[in-house]
């Protein structure tokens, strides 16, 4: 595997693009859905996955960001749609007013600049502005407290939603939760929120194909190298966010529509894919990798392209887009 990740790390942009299809499809990390390909079956949408930005004004994030988007945007069969992962900007969890305007105000001219393909997000732990009251300086009154400032420049109403497009339901997940202690969060859907995605996936006809994405995966096996960082609470919360607290729950209600095909996260900033009942689950490494500091413990700085199919089958694969940090680099 690391090899594999040397030789990717070490794609430039121009071989990437010169290599076309043929070199982009072989991937760094090639995963197949259920259904093999038959050479019959069509696809009908290209995803491009992006998540963990984390962009700022140092270390040449928004360079990166841009660098990322251009070479979506320059590819000869070209994403019909990104799908963001959460964590746009390195943090406004714990990051005052000012600190963080800065860094939406980078995100939305980077994507002004250098994207022509529409992006869908959800959001990320580091959105959420000012949680960590004391850090941050808020007073929890403000108007962009909490998602509301995410949301609105990410264009969105409510941080979880859906839609159709290709014959695929998309089902954006807000698994970003206040925890039980002040100032942090957990990971789980509040009852309002499942309710939802229950009563959206048994309106569904059971032909209609759903890909889910939320940026705390529901399931995770790399999760247990995070470990001696988690604690594990009696009442079964993985009280450091790493994984969904409620993941069980969540399984067992997807296992019941066998037309539920997949789920993308991040947040983790490791790639990796668990196949669970039917149904599999991509943590898709990290854009920033080890947050502008190179690739994070061997997985490069990248996205995944997610390919879905009228049949419903699908192929993810993540794949580096070249980026060079130069680790002597320091944050200002
Ligand atoms: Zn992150």
């Amino acid at each position: 595997m690391n090899e594999l990740i040397r030789d990717g790390a070490a794609w430039s942009r121009r071989g990437f693009l010169s290599a076309g299809f043929g070199l982009a499809a072989a991937g760094l990390f090639p995963f197949r859905g259920a259904a093999a390909a038959d050479g019959t079956r069509r696809r009908v949408l290209r995803i491009a996955h992006l998540t963990d930005m984390h962009i700022q004004p140092e270390l040449r994030a928004a360079e990166g960001v841009s660098a990322c988007l251009r070479q979506l945007n320059d590819m000869p069969d070209r994403p019909d749609l990104i799908l963001s992962g959460g964590d746009h900007i390195m943090d406004s969890f714990r990051r005052p007013r000012e600190r963080t305007a800065t860094q939406w105000n980078l995100w939305s001219q980077v994507v002004k600049n250098e994207n022509g393909i529409p992006i869908h997000s959800c959001l990320g732990n580091h959105d959420v502005w000012g949680w960590d009251r004391t850090k941050s300086g808020t007073t929890g009154t403000e108007p962009e407290y909490g998602k509301r400032w995410a949301c609105d420049v990410l264009g969105l109403d409510k941080p979880y939603y859906s839609f159709t497009q290709g014959g695929w339901r998309l089902i954006a997940l807000d698994g970003v939760q206040p925890s039980p202690r002040p100032g942090e969060f957990s990971a789980f859907l509040d009852d309002e929120q499942y309710d939802w995605l229950q009563r959206e996936l048994e309106s569904l006809p059971s032909t209609t194909p759903v890909l889910l994405w939320t940026h705390i995966p529901i399931v995770s096996a790399v999760v247990n190298h995070l470990a001696t960082r988690a604690t594990i609470h009696d009442d079964g919360l993985v009280e450091a966010g790493h994984v969904h607290a409620d993941s069980l729950k969540i399984v067992n209600l997807l296992s019941r529509f066998p037309n539920v095909k997949a789920c993308l996260g991040g947040h983790l900033h490791r790639v990796e894919r668990v196949d669970l009942r039917g149904i599999q689950h991509y943590c898709n490494g990290a854009v920033c990798g080890k947050w502008w500091r190179g690739a994070n413990e061997g997985f490069p700085e990248g996205f995944a392209l997610v390919d879905l199919y009228e049949d419903g089958s699908h192929e993810c694969r993540y794949q580096t887009y070249g980026w060079q940090a130069k680790e002597r680099e320091k944050p200002s």
